[in-house]
């Protein structure tokens, strides 16, 4: 498994599972789907089963060998939470994931709801930055899950950005990466939504990572927002060192009320976290 990757918000790809089935907008032009397949179609023994899922049995273990700490995007080839992958495998996953503590690992799923269920059994080690993707409005209540997971440090990656997220529940989250979708196809982003978004981080002092425009042609749309390049990254706790509990209402705004989000829609009170944990300015 590749040892370098081009993504921007990593160092390494690792995938022990292989494999994927689509789940909502977001995935319609599935990167990892177009991979599979095309290396299928070139006899790649690893890839035999295309896109359908398959344990890399042999690869659980491949990060203990890298000396060199560094950050590890968990499975971007598949989602570790996908129903097919048992609870077991996931565990193991886990464990060498806390084994290897020089480096820092990001796991991110769609599967909100099955992470969720799996909270309490799982261990959440510092050096595990736990993720989830959404696309739109439609699916925050991933959001909502993630909130409730005991990972160190909590992200989302909005990519493929599909429409505006004007009341992003961010309490108890540490990191928001923004992407345009790219390759054949590519659905447009707008940039006041990216905007949006990092007024939104601002607010709540989130770091903010804008990934791409993306396009059919990203290396011409390039990443620069409003000149400058967004590349901020979380703080992950030291030694020791344990999240703040989660805040009360009254103690977010001193100012007064949280806001609410109109038209009846859940509430989104707005304020920033204690993060116990941070260092210089985000
Ligand atoms: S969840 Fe991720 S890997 Fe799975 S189909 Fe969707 S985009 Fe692809």
């Amino acid at each position: 498994m590749a040892q370098s990757t081009s993504i921007e918000w990593t160092q390494a790809t690792w995938n022990p599972v292989t494999g994927c089935t689509k789940v909502s907008p977001g995935c319609k032009h599935c990167y990892a789907a177009r991979m599979a397949n095309r290396l299928e179609a070139m006899g790649q023994p690893r890839y035999a089963n295309g896109f359908r899922v398959t344990l890399q049995h042999d690869l659980v273990e491949l990060p203990l060998s890298w000396r060199k700490p560094r950050k590890i995007f968990v499975n971007s080839m598949s989602d570790l939470f996908h129903d097919a992958v048992p609870i077991d495998f996931i565990r193991r996953v886990f464990s060498v994931m806390e084994s290897a503590g020089h480096h820092q690992f990001q796991v991110l799923t769609k599967r909100a709801e099955r992470l969720h269920s799996l909270r309490h059994v799982l261990p959440w080690p510092r050096n595990v930055w736990m993720g989830v993707s959404v696309e739109n409005e439609r699916y925050l209540e991933r959001v909502s899950r993630l909130a409730e997971v005991p990972a160190a440090v909590r992200f989302l990656s909005l990519e493929p950005l599909l429409g505006p997220l004007p009341f992003l529940p961010l309490e108890n989250i540490d990191w928001v990466i923004v992407g345009g979708e790219s390759g054949p196809g590519a659905r447009p982003m707008h940039a006041e939504w990216v905007r949006e978004i990092r007024s939104q981080c601002r607010e709540w002092g989130v770091p903010f990572f804008f990934k791409q425009w993306g396009g059919t042609r990203k290396a011409r749309t390039g990443r620069t927002l409003d000149g400058k390049i967004w590349d901020e990254f979380p703080h992950p706790p030291l030694e020791g060192e344990r999240r703040a509990p989660t805040p009360t209402p009254q103690s977010r705004r001193p100012g007064g009320p949280p806001r609410k989000r109109p038209r009846g829609g859940s509430r989104t009170p707005r304020g920033p976290t204690p993060r116990p944990w941070s260092r210089g300015s985000r």
